[in-house]
């Protein structure tokens, strides 16, 4: 869906970016004002006043929905989650988690951010409105009146109880905390989400018919979305109920072929074209402790005069550029940090710091596509 979005830079370290049709939402909402809002609530002024003053407070908007979504992202850091992008588009902005909350409070915290947010600039615009009355033109007030009843309907809106909109967040917060299932949680708001499309959409639908006010689009958009969105949190719900409880020592190879980390690349290459299929391997100290992976790929990028005299070990990717996870670690908290590349990755499991097998991108699609067919990945001997 954002694909087509426009970068515009890193602001507090997260990237912002605004999707094509945020532009057209500008131009909705510049024309609103300036042609039927602004006149009847300051009437007199010349048409140019309305259109510039039209357009400053559609940018005011949009940079309130863009403070909306910092509140989100700044409550989430700290509570340790950080935020991969924001992203503002037609109907609102989506700030991305890179994680999610580990705890229900933490969840509902990073939720209702937005709504009191969006709320405050309400009130703030609103009460700024009433105390330069007096003072200042009536077409800045109006302008000033609009964008804190904008920011109101934008904290209502998003207080309803279906995910993918905040309130629904707060819901599957206190659902979960609760019943003390996240999955379960997550689902039964997507539901209500969709419930809620429904409503919305059939809603606006009447109100396009029966009344003929062009209004009623907009909720049926809105609605089409929500249930579009529902949708997706709604799907991703049962597989990760179904990975959720599988730890990685159900899945991961227990018995691969092992990389001695001093002996030559020479002597390793001729080792690994007789030992099985591997094509990546995990590296072992002297004493036995993983230290790093290496792929034959790794071993090609040695010239081959130097393949006698360097060690696996000089060439394997170590440290940082290695994950290394415990044996009952869960599958799903190991997807969302790593990405695996067919034959080039691999992801160390250790038992109190021995090597106790390994995790290849296969393994991790076969976990999943087991899942998919409602089936729970388990350890066998018959690897
Ligand atoms: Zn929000």
């Amino acid at each position: 869906m954002f694909r087509t979005a426009i970068p515009l830079g890193r602001w507090a370290g997260i990237a912002v970016r605004a999707h094509w049709s945020v532009l057209v939402v500008l131009l909705l909402i510049t024309d609103l004002l300036a042609s039927a809002a602004l006149p009847r609530a300051a009437p007199g002024a010349s048409p140019g006043w309305y259109w510039v003053t039209g357009l400053l407070t559609a940018a005011g908007f949009l940079a309130s929905l863009l403070l909306h979504e910092f509140s989100h992202a700044a409550v989430a850091r700290r509570h340790g989650v950080e935020v991969k992008r924001i992203t503002l588009w037609m109907l609102g902005g989506a700030a991305e988690l890179e994680d999610e909350p580990a705890t229900p409070k933490a969840d509902f915290r990073i939720a209702v951010a937005g709504p009191v947010t969006s709320a405050l600039i309400g009130m703030v615009g609103l009460g700024a409105a009433v105390l330069l009355a007096e003072v200042v033109p009536p077409l800045p007030v109006s302008a000033l009146a609009w964008l804190g009843v904008g920011n109101l309907a934008l904290a209502m809106v998003n207080l309803l109880p279906g995910a993918p909109l905040d309130g629904g967040r707060m819901l599957r917060a206190a659902i979960w905390a609760r019943r003390g299932d996240r999955a379960r949680a997550g689902t039964v708001a997507g539901r209500v989400g969709q419930v809620l499309g429904a409503a919305l959409g059939i809603a606006g639908l009447a109100q396009l018919l029966l009344s003929g006010r062009l209004a009623g689009l907009g909720l049926v958009l809105l609605g089409w979305f929500q249930i579009f969105a529902a949708q997706a949190e709604f799907a991703a719900g049962p597989l990760r109920e179904r990975l959720g409880g599988v730890r990685v020592r159900e899945i991961m190879n227990p018995s691969p072929t092992v990389a001695p980390g001093w002996w030559t690349v020479d002597a390793f290459a001729e080792h690994a074209a007789g030992a099985g299929h591997d094509r990546v391997f995990p590296v072992l100290s002297f004493d036995g402790v993983p230290v790093g992976v290496v792929s034959l790929g790794d071993l090609i990028r040695v010239s081959a005069d130097a393949r006698r005299a360097t060690t696996v070990a000089d060439v394997a990717r170590k440290d940082q550029a290695v994950t290394v996870v415990g044996a009952d670690a869960h599958v799903t908290e190991l997807m969302k940090r790593v990405f695996l590349r067919h034959g080039r990755d691999l992801v160390l499991v250790t038992e109190s710091s021995a090597l106790a097998g390994v995790v290849g991108a296969g393994d991790l699609a076969r976990a999943v596509e087991l899942a998919t067919l409602g089936h729970r990945p388990r350890a066998s001997d018959l690897r």
